[in-house]
């Protein structure tokens, strides 16, 4: 057996966290296959694509041959799923193989998702089928390509295995990149094992490899939350901007670095409406569109009591400093979104920020009462910038109400008439459309991967339009229905 590709793999947190990392193995992948690699990735990482395309290339890839001086582990943590609490969660079905540094010096967690059962798996069977792992390798692609922070995904491997779901499907690993896949659950898991210098070795692990500054601070473990919150401030107001539905908010699936994680259930908003749910599990709509902000703030508040030994030793006193912390969390919140609005709507930064809420709220109500596609929307505002609004106006059964918006609109942007490019530069124009989606894992499962080069080489460009495209850009047919999502 031809040894794996060169990969320096380290093992900081098996080191430094060893109550959080259970030693672990993938299980055997009867016939590995490539479906896809993600080339500029592997280059960032200093991965040699045509080594992981060979056959020793491939097993590291699915896990059953890693290096030598690698340990990969099944990391612990527990965390609130809807709302209840479990106490052990863990990577029931997936590994953490190392670290690896990047052509930038940075830290990066090479990390197996589908790789077989662990002592975590509970009553799951450790694997996972095509389909979703190549929909969380699209997605993830185009949030990358959106700029908006997320785990990365390096490359898609079928195992040959079949796996059970309502019917027989392909079995799959997804290799997924992150800076690293702490989470709020970690942070639940060291708290409930009632040994605080763990909690305090799993906070300077998480300060030094995602929030350096806090080191520095008066309170480093206050600075630590306060920079999590911020980052997950700024995060959530990037979802909602571009009309992203994470679906499974749990505090298990929300990361220290302030990337998106986990993939299961989400998806884009097409049409606008605020109490959008995609996920077939969500079904009082605990993480609809519109509760996200709140659900974050939720789990930061369930990180906050986490970290309270840290914060002070006498407990009141540590309940008053978490909550002071955790309200820097809807400010930072507010102040992105309103940023995020104002570049979107192409407002001068001169434009205070109540008129630019307002002139959004009652944009987003129009587009809401008309089921105007949100995506569509604001790219056709930059023609209307350019001096075109019949764009814009052909997404309206009510014109006059939009009529009357567009007026509100010009007369706060006094550059309308100079086309301002840096409106495209926020507002995408192509997405992973949900029936877009759809058609290529479907396709892909059957064994053609046509549909999802194609999807994949459309959003890995969402700012740029091109001739040939058009499909991508367009809405949902209107046959296409609600759409459900499984995870
Ligand atoms: P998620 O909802 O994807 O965040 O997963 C929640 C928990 O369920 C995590 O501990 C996962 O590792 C575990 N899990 C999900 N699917 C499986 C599976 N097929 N086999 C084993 N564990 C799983
Ligand atoms: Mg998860
Ligand atoms: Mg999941």
């Amino acid at each position: 057996v031809a040894p794996p590709p060169t990969v320096l793999l380290g093992n900081r947190f098996a080191r430094e966290l060893g109550e959080l990392a259970l030693p672990w193995q993938a299980e055997d992948a009867p016939d590995p296959r490539l479906l896809v690699l993600n080339e500029p990735l592997a280059g960032e990482l200093g991965l040699d694509a045509a080594a992981l395309r060979s056959p020793a290339g491939l097993r590291l890839l699915v896990g059953t041959a890693v290096p030598e001086a690698a340990t990969p582990v099944a990391q612990a943590y527990a965390g609130h799923q809807f709302g209840g609490y479990s106490p052990r969660l863990g990577d029931g079905r997936a590994l953490l193989l190392g670290e690896l540094e990047d052509a930038e010096g940075r830290l990066r967690d090479l990390h197996l998702k589908g790789s077989g059962r662990t002592p975590f798996a509970r009553g799951g069977d450790g694997l996972a089928a095509v389909g979703p792992m190549l929909r969380e390798y699209v997605i993830s692609e185009a949030m990358h390509a959106l700029g908006i922070p997320t785990t990365r995904s390096l490359a898609v491997v079928a195992t040959g295995r079949p796996v059970r779901r309502e019917t027989l499907l392909p079995g799959a690993v997804l290799a997924r990149v992150a800076s690293s896949h702490l989470r709020v659950g970690s942070f639940q898991y060291a708290r409930a094992t009632g040994d605080t210098d763990l909690l305090r070795r799993l906070a300077d692990h998480a300060i030094a490899r995602h929030h350096p500054a806090a080191a520095d601070a008066e309170h480093p473990y206050r600075a630590l939350f306060e920079a999590v919150a911020a980052a997950q401030a700024d995060l959530v107001a990037q979802w909602m901007l571009v009309g992203f539905v994470h679906g499974v908010m749990n505090t298990d699936n929300m990361t220290i670095s302030g990337e998106t994680i986990d993939y299961g259930p989400c998806a884009f908003l097409d049409a606008f409406d605020p109490a959008t749910v995609y996920s077939s599990i969500d079904t009082g709509g605990r993480y609809a569109y519109r509760n996200q902000p709140l659900a974050a703030e939720w789990n930061l508040a369930r990180l906050a009591e986490a970290l309270l030994p840290l914060f002070a030793d006498d407990e009141e006193r540590a309940v008053a400093l978490a909550v002071e912390s955790l309200g820097t969390f809807r400010p930072r919140y507010d102040a992105a979104w309103v940023a995020g609005l104002r570049a979107k709507l192409g407002l001068p930064a001169s434009t205070d920020d109540a008129a630019v809420t307002a002139l959004a709220d009652d944009a987003l109500a129009l587009l809401q009462r008309d089921h105007v596609d949100l995506t569509s929307f604001f790219r056709a505002l930059s023609a209307a910038a350019r001096g075109d609004a019949e764009p814009v106006r052909l997404l309206f059964l009510d014109l006059a109400g939009i009529d009357g918006w567009l007026d509100r609109w010009r007369a706060l942007t006094p550059d309308a008439l100079s086309p301002d490019a840096a409106m495209d530069r926020v507002n995408p124009v192509y997405i992973p459309r949900n029936h877009l989606v759809e058609e290529a894992l479907d396709a892909a499962t059957e064994g053609d991967l046509a549909p999802l080069e194609r999807l994949l080489a459309a959003v890995a460009a969402p700012y740029d339009e091109r001739p040939g495209l058009e499909r991508y850009a367009a809405p949902a047919p209107q046959d296409f229905g609600a759409y459900r999502t499984f995870c």
